[in-house]
C-alpha cells in the first residue's frame, strides 16, 4: 500500500498557500502529465463522447513542437480554465496535476505510451484519447496503483514533483 501513498497531496495543499509553477523549457519535446482525479466522474471528451472516469491517477503523454515548446504547452495544461481544445483539457478541468515528466528535444511520445501500457496496473478508459494521429491505443492511462517516483519511462526524463503546487482552479 505504501506505493499508492507516495504521491498523496501533502497537508500544505489544503491551505491557501500558493506555489510557483515549475520552470519549463521553451524547447520542444515530450512530456507526461500525472493527474489525480479525486472522485469518479463522467466526463465528456469532445468528439470522443462521454466516458466514466474512475478515481485515481492518470498519466497523459504528449509532445510540444510548436512555438514556446514545452513551456507553452505544459503551462497551458497547468493553468486550467483555458478553452477546451485537446482531449486532455476535458480531464484537466477536474483533475489536479501531481507530477510532470519532461524530455526536452526528444521524440518519445509513443514510446512512453508503450512504456505505460506495459505497467501492471495500467488501463485505458477512452480508446484513442490523445492518440488521433498515431497508431497507439491511447495516450492516456489510468493507473490503479503507481509510485510515480519509480515509474519507468524510456530516456530518463526529468521528474517534477507537483504535489506542493496548488494553483487556483486545480481542484485538489
Ligand atoms: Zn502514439
Amino acid at each position: 500500500m505504501a506505493e499508492q501513498q507516495d504521491l498523496e497531496p501533502p497537508a500544505a495543499s489544503l491551505t491557501s498557500i500558493q506555489y510557483e509553477p515549475p520552470v519549463l523549457s521553451a524547447t520542444g519535446g515530450t512530456y507526461a502529465l500525472a493527474l489525480r482525479l479525486v472522485a469518479p466522474q463522467r466526463i465528456s471528451v469532445g468528439a470522443l463522447g462521454a466516458h466514466a472516469f474512475p478515481a485515481g491517477m492518470y498519466l497523459y503523454v504528449g509532445s510540444a513542437w510548436g512555438p514556446g515548446g514545452l513551456r507553452a504547452r505544459v503551462g497551458r495544461h497547468l493553468r486550467c480554465g483555458t478553452r477546451l481544445r485537446w482531449h486532455i483539457d476535458y480531464l484537466r478541468a477536474t483533475a489536479a496535476p501531481m507530477a510532470l515528466f519532461l524530455a526536452p528535444d526528444a521524440h518519445l511520445e509513443c514510446v512512453w505510451a508503450d512504456d505505460l501500457i506495459q505497467h501492471p496496473s495500467a488501463g485505458i478508459v477512452v480508446p484513442r484519447f490523445g492518440a488521433s494521429d498515431c497508431s497507439c491505443r491511447a495516450h492516456l492511462f489510468h493507473l490503479e496503483a503507481v509510485a510515480l517516483t519509480r515509474l519507468n519511462l524510456s530516456g530518463a526524463p526529468q521528474f517534477v514533483d507537483m504535489r506542493a503546487w496548488s494553483p487556483r482552479g486545480a481542484h485538489v
